[in-house]
């Protein structure tokens, strides 16, 4: 379909191939934290499945049940990917418990970290697309995904030094120790996903410098009417929803108000891509003079 839904079936099946690598490694090897780091794995191809789903309801056009469309859906994917990094954050920090009262010596571990770390590489460079590409496409799951993926690459690396260390040293303790550590660095990355989601769904405002933007083109494109006051934004997805009341002359036609309205909403929907824009219009003695946009 488009792009995004291009990136979210790659996620797929490059989680298949990264899971089916650190699944082996830990199989040859025994490791608690190899086996930690596969679990993340497994988390990222359920959440890169959620992520497909919800990116192919999100794009769908508004319907009747849905008037402002479904952008939303996105969210909840990212929403639903901080419970998943959590519920495995919690099985990890049990595992790596039960290493720790009983360590014990791994198995090849030079061939299990050799492919760990090939999937790691797998992983880093998949990370950087999806990051990319999720923000030039304004995709709070794809990016909730690029930035998941980047922890997982950390913790792959830490995970790395603490079994080679603990393979130089024989000190095999240390990966229990390295496994509680990677469940301690998903779970913070968890929370970041799910506070950047739920200010989302909370309806946060556009950022300063585009609310900035928006408040420029009504000022240009505005000519005949009094003032702009009472503007609103919100985000969903990649739509943003623009709203405001726009004081016209009391003796004004609707024709007329109507007019300066839509040329309004073609600026806007020129200078903000997929925005939804609603305005109110209002005679002069509703001016406010104050948080308003000034019309010459
Ligand atoms: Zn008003
Ligand atoms: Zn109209």
């Amino acid at each position: 379909m488009n792009g995004k839904l291009k990136l979210a079936v790659g996620s797929l099946i490059l989680g298949c191939v990264v899971l089916a690598l650190k699944t082996l490694a830990w199989w040859l090897t025994g490791s608690v934290a190899l086996l930690s780091d596969a679990l993340e794995s497994t988390v990222n191809l359920a959440t890169a499945f959620a992520a497909l789903v919800a990116i192919n309801i999100a794009s769908r056009p508004a319907d009747s049940q849905h008037p402002f469309g479904h952008h939303k859906a996105e969210f909840f994917s990212a929403v639903l990917e901080g419970v998943m990094i959590i519920v495995a954050a919690v099985f990890i920090m049990h595992e790596a418990w039960s290493g720790f009262m009983a360590p014990r010596v791994l198995e090849a571990p030079t061939e299990g970290l050799a492919i760990n770390a090939f999937a790691t590489v797998l992983n880093g460079a998949w990370a950087w697309v999806l990051v990319r590409q999720g923000r030039a496409l304004k995709s709070p799951a794809l990016v909730a995904d690029g930035k998941h993926l980047w922890t997982d690459v950390w913790t792959s690396a830490g995970v790395a030094v603490g079994v080679l260390l603990a393979l130089v040293t024989g000190w095999w303790v240390l990966d229990s120790i390295m496994a509680a550590l990677v469940a301690v660095n998903i779970l913070w990355s968890g929370w970041v996903v799910m506070r950047t989601s739920l200010s989302g769904l909370m309806d946060e405002s556009v950022p300063e410098e585009e609310l900035g933007r928006i408040r420029e083109v009504i000022a240009a494109n505005a000519e005949g009417a009094v003032e702009a006051h009472d503007l609103r934004t919100r985000h969903a997805g990649s739509a943003t929803f623009v709203e405001f009341h726009l004081v016209v002359p009391g003796e004004m036609t609707v024709f007329d108000a109507h007019e300066i309205c839509d040329r309004v909403e073609h600026a806007l929907h020129d200078a903000v891509p997929e925005s939804r824009v609603t305005i109110h219009v209002e005679p002069e003695h509703k001016s406010k003079h104050q948080g308003i946009v000034v019309l010459d």
